[in-house]
């Protein structure tokens, strides 16, 4: 084994050559930076879950770049629900250690993260139905939101459809 070779900064940094087995990352001047999955494909930012930032993803810091980061990050391996319920912690954890302009994790970083009773079926047990428009004066705003069919709260939010409802669940 190999002991002279410098690692990384952070244990769940990889050397670049394990690529095949990691998300990569590279910040970008100029466009967006790319983030990639294992397999090849560009990692969906999951703004439908959560929109932290329009503007990308963002990792080395604890602010909205790095939050949705972390969200799809996730949620390209577990349920919405349990990435939603997660994904702030693993932000702090994870994402914000990441150093640099290029960034390689391991898939066990990921698949690891959550203990099983972490993973089970978090699905709110009250219906909530959504997104629906919303209309105001005839016209549709361009928001959409989610309504509690139980007590019949709504938000804006897609929390409620993650999180179930305040008050039901
Ligand atoms: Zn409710």
């Amino acid at each position: 084994m190999a002991t002279t070779e410098k690692r990384s900064h952070d244990d769940a940094q990889l050397k670049t050559d394990d690529r095949d087995a990691a998300y990569t990352g590279y910040r970008r001047s100029t466009e967006r930076n790319r983030v990639v999955g294992p397999d090849g494909h560009q990692l969906d930012p999951r703004t439908d879950l959560a929109n932290h930032s329009p503007t990308g993803l963002e990792w080395g810091y604890g602010g909205s770049g790095p939050a949705q980061l972390a969200l799809a990050l996730l949620a390209d391996h577990y349920a919405d629900t349990v990435a939603f319920d997660h994904y702030q912690d693993f932000k702090n954890d994870v994402v914000a250690a990441l150093d640099g302009d290029e960034w390689a994790i391991d898939i066990a970083t990921v698949e690891n993260y959550l203990d099983p009773a972490q993973i089970e079926d978090s699905t709110p047990t009250t219906e909530i139905s959504g997104p629906h428009d919303e209309i105001i004066n005839g016209e549709p705003t361009g928001e959409t939101f989610y309504r509690c069919e139980g007590c019949g709260m709504e938000s804006l939010s897609s929390g409620l459809k993650m999180n179930g409802c305040p008050r039901c669940d």
